[in-house]
């Protein structure tokens, strides 16, 4: 199903009045630079669009994936990973480039052999994704389109993205409502996710769609990353993802936490992530028989860092370890 032009053109009018993209629902004028949860324009705040390695195999492949790294977020985990491009506060990675210098940095990486697109944190920014879309079709240009989302999204604009979406990548992050309102600021995230995760089953369904040189050209896959102190949170989201979808679901299980100075005095975020508690989490993924998928060595926590001021912001990436599981 192709989303309809009636939605289409109504979401990426240049009018953005009254936003109400994501579950926040602000109705915040996004004309203004600084409107609304996201504190985003309607501009293409980008903070970074490069070749990443970083990702499950089945994603990049050998050459890499083209992401295009949204500045903002409509979540502020208080240990995010990416919080240089994420924080709603500090605009140090706002600056807004025209819709022609990101077609032009996306065919630079098309041109060195990567074959699809992902948009990372794309839930706010999805007027400008759909542009960027619609301009690379135009010119003949038809990657795979990964979208890398937080899973904080609403499942009425996931309809809308049927058919434009080749694989969801969703991070699922929790399934108690506690950690979700302490970290996040989303009291709502296990209703919401959960919905919009449903949604995306329900357009992709359990199989994992690869060409010939084993990249997903169309598929689900479920990222959860574990966090140190938060074990039986992590065993919820597999409970729910094994109950009410399918044990068959491609999950890629990260033990890549790393903590940053926002988190050096929270009790349990301080810290790396113990190697039993990841082992837990393992063996309740086999106990419920997920079988599809990755898991990640224990020393991925440093590698995975970005830092967005340099050029390529992932280091030493060639070290991918992620493993079938
Ligand atoms: S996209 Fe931004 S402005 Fe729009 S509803 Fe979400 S947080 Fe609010």
């Amino acid at each position: 199903m192709k989303p309809s032009q009636s939605f289409l053109s109504e979401i990426i009018s240049d009018d953005q009045y009254n936003c109400s993209i994501c579950p926040r629902d602000c109705n915040a004028d996004r004309n203004s630079t600084t409107s609304g949860y996201c504190n985003s324009s309607k501009g293409f705040d980008i903070a970074s669009i490069c070749i990443h390695k970083g990702e499950e195999p089945v994603i990049g492949g050998d050459v890499g994936i083209c992401n295009v790294f949204f500045s903002g977020c409509n979540l502020q985990c208080i240990f995010c990973q990416n919080k240089q491009i994420s924080s709603n506060s500090d605009r140090t990675f706002r600056s807004s480039i025209t819709l022609e210098e990101v077609i032009e940095k996306i065919c630079n990486c098309l041109d060195q052999g990567c074959h699809a697109v992902g948009f990372v944190s794309p839930s706010h920014m999805i007027p400008q994704m759909l542009r960027i879309i619609n301009a690379l079709h135009k010119i003949g240009r038809k990657p795979v389109i990964v979208y890398n989302t937080n899973a904080y999204d609403k499942v009425e604009v996931l309809k809308q993205l049927e058919g434009l979406i080749d694989v969801y990548l969703p991070d699922l992050k929790y399934s108690q409502s506690n950690p979700a309102t302490e970290l996040s600021d989303a009291p709502d995230y296990v209703d919401v996710a959960n919905c919009a995760i449903r949604e995306m089953f329900r357009q992709k369904g359990t199989p994992l769609h690869l060409d010939e040189s084993g990249r997903a050209i169309s598929g689900l896959i479920i990222r959860h990353l574990v966090l140190p102190g938060y074990i039986e949170n992590s065993k919820g989201v597999l409970r729910y993802i094994s109950e009410n979808l399918s044990p068959r679901i491609h999950i890629s299980l990260m033990s890549q936490y790393y903590p940053m100075d926002s988190v050096a005095r929270h009790p349990d975020l301080n810290r790396v992530l113990r190697k039993d508690e990841y082992d837990e989490i393992v063996h309740e993924m086999e106990y419920l028989g997920m079988e599809n998928g990755w898991v990640q060595e224990l020393e991925s926590s440093r590698v995975y860092l970005p830092d967005f001021k340099l050029k390529q912001p992932f280091k030493d990436e060639n070290k991918l370890n992620l493993i079938p599981n």
